[in-house]
This record gives structure tokens, C-alpha cells and sequence, in this order.
């Protein structure tokens, strides 16, 4: 094994999108497996907790920094595609929007709405990513995770409990290590051309260069929860750095130096708005960690 870096006192806020949050007690970006393992040992041998990390792009976490290891998986790459039967093996710490536009290269069709997703597929698979009505269970097979004990474990689709943004990935600490998944042969320049469609709607409708995690809170299905916020006026509304996007109103924006208690007040007063208007409490797609 070649050597692992174990920092310490690092802050968080470059491993999120938003920006935001204190330091982590320890961190590592292991680039492949020896080196995951190695962690696991040392965790265990040190009896501290574990926090795993992708792209942060769907996570709160607190100004006071996190306890223990932040295991942040964004450098664990790797995609092998098989053309001609449509299986793709991806390792977890690999984009997603590098997965759907490679997939297109070659002819696959099946994650064309996954290129503005800028999450890993370790991410994507524990949340359940999804967009234009489509999502990664619907083109997965199994995973391989990793137990926080050292455990492997492959799990079939079936039984990760896939549902709106959610899997049992989200109440079983477990490493997904890899995923694989059966796409559909296409036409080449049919599948780029949809991706590229997807890419430009998302460009045109989401504060996409804008510091967001994406939207805040799921759908209280079959309404949408950006619309029930914006028919309340609320775009443009501010708590100290964090303001509704003008753009997008499922969206919060790191407008200026947010702190994570700015964007929880923010999240707190949407919710107590839709609340008292249509009597639905929303629920964060968000994850919060720290607090
Ligand atoms: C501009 C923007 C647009 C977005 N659009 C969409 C969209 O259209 N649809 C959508 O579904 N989401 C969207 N998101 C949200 C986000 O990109 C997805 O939820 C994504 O799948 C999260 O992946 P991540 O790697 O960033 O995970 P993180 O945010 O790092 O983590 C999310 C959860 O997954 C866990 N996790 C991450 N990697 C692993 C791993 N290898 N093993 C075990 N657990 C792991 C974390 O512990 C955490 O609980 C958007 C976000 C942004 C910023």
C-alpha cells in the first residue's frame, strides 16, 4: 500500500458544495481499496466514529466540524463499460455526470438525466439520485459494500428498499465500495444529444454555479416543493449569508460566507411558512451531519 494521508483540523467547507462546515477531527481521500481498509483498522483500533463523505453535494454540515473520520470517497475512481452487454462497474468515488457522459460515448442509454448531478455514484446510490422522472436504482444490480467492521457484502437491488430519494443505505452505516449497473444500447448521437438537452434545461432552470446542495427538501409528492415556496413570495428571502435562490426556490444559496446555523434558520422558517399555508410539514433531502 503506498502511504495514506491522515490530516487533521481540516475544514469541511471545500468537501461540500454549499461551502459550509467546520473541521473535520481527521481526514482521508483513500484512491483505492488497501488504502479504505487501512482506515477501517485504524478507526476501529483508535475507537473513533466515521463519516462518509462523496461529493457533498447533499450535505448540511455543522461550523463546529465533525468528531472522528471524515472518509471522503471522491477519489476512489474507476468505470469499466461492456458495450455489447451494457454492464458498467463503477467504483463509488467516480461522478456521475463523468459516468452518463462516458455511458453516451459508448453508446449507452439510461443516464442521460444523471449529467448535472454533480454527486458521486456512492452518493447517488445512498440517496437515490434521480431527475426527469428517472433515478440510478432503476439501472442498478447489486453493490459491493464494505462494513465499518471490515466486512464485504454484494447486495443485490432488490434489496436496498430503493424508494424517492431514499434506500436502506440511508439507516445502515456501510461503505458502498462499487455498483453495478445494465444500461441500454442506443443510438450514440440520440443519447449525447439528451444529455446535452438535460444539461442546458438544468443550466437554464437551477442557480447551478451558484454554492447550493441541490433542492432542500423532497417533494411532498404529487406536489412540488419548489412551487409551494415560491407561491408564498419566498424567493429572494435571506437569513444572514443564506438566501432562497430567485432561480430555483427549493434551492438555498451560500450567498455570503453562510454559516450552517444561517441555512438551518432559513430551512426552519420555509418549513413554518408551508406549514401554516397548506398544513404540509417538509421534509429535507438534505443530510445534516454534526448537529
Ligand atoms: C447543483 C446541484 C444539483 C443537484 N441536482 C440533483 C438532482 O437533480 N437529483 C438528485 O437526486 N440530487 C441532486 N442533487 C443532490 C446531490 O447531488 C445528490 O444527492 C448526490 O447523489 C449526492 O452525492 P454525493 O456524492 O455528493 O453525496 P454526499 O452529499 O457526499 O453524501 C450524501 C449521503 O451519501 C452518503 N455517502 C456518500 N458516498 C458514500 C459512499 N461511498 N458510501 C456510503 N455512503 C456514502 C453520505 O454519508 C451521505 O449520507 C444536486 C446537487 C447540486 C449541488
Amino acid at each position: 500500500m503506498n502511504s495514506i494521508r491522515l490530516e487533521k483540523n481540516i475544514s469541511l467547507s471545500n468537501f461540500t458544495t454549499w461551502r459550509i462546515g467546520g473541521p473535520a477531527e481527521w481526514i482521508a481521500q483513500p484512491k483505492n481499496i488497501e488504502e479504505i481498509k487501512y482506515l477501517i483498522t485504524w478507526i476501529n483500533k483508535k475507537k473513533i466514529p466515521c463519516n462518509i463523505i462523496g461529493a457533498g453535494s447533499n450535505l448540511l454540515i455543522n461550523d463546529k466540524g465533525i468528531k472522528g473520520l471524515s472518509l471522503c470517497m471522491r477519489n476512489f475512481k474507476g468505470i469499466q463499460i461492456d458495450k455489447n452487454s451494457g454492464i458498467v462497474e463503477v467504483l463509488s468515488g467516480e461522478m456521475l455526470p463523468t459516468l452518463a457522459r462516458k455511458a453516451a460515448a459508448s453508446g449507452l442509454h439510461g443516464l442521460e438525466w444523471a449529467v448535472g448531478i454533480p454527486g458521486t455514484i456512492g452518493g447517488a446510490v445512498v440517496m437515490n439520485a434521480g431527475a426527469q422522472g428517472d433515478c440510478i436504482s432503476s439501472y442498478l444490480e447489486s453493490i459491493t459494500t464494505l462494513s465499518l467492521t471490515g466486512e464485504y457484502k454484494m447486495i443485490k437491488k432488490k434489496d436496498l428498499n430503493f424508494g424517492y430519494r431514499h434506500s436502506l443505505l440511508q439507516n445502515e452505516k456501510l461503505i458502498v465500495v462499487s455498483a453495478r449497473l445494465k444500461l441500454v444500447s442506443g443510438h450514440s448521437e440520440k443519447i449525447r444529444k439528451l444529455t446535452n438537452e438535460n444539461l442546458n434545461h438544468r443550466l437554464q432552470t437551477q442557480p447551478y454555479k451558484a454554492q447550493t446542495c441541490g433542492s432542500v427538501f423532497r417533494n411532498p409528492e404529487p406536489l412540488k416543493a419548489a412551487k409551494l415556496i415560491e407561491e408564498l413570495g419566498l424567493k429572494g428571502v435571506r437569513f444572514g449569508g443564506a438566501e432562497i435562490s430567485k432561480t430555483h426556490s427549493n434551492f438555498i444559496i451560500n450567498a455570503n460566507n453562510a454559516s450552517s446555523c444561517d441555512v438551518k434558520e432559513l430551512i426552519k422558517y420555509i418549513q413554518k411558512k408551508v406549514l401554516d399555508a397548506y398544513g404540509i410539514l417538509l421534509e429535507t433531502e438534505v443530510k445534516q451531519c454534526g448537529f
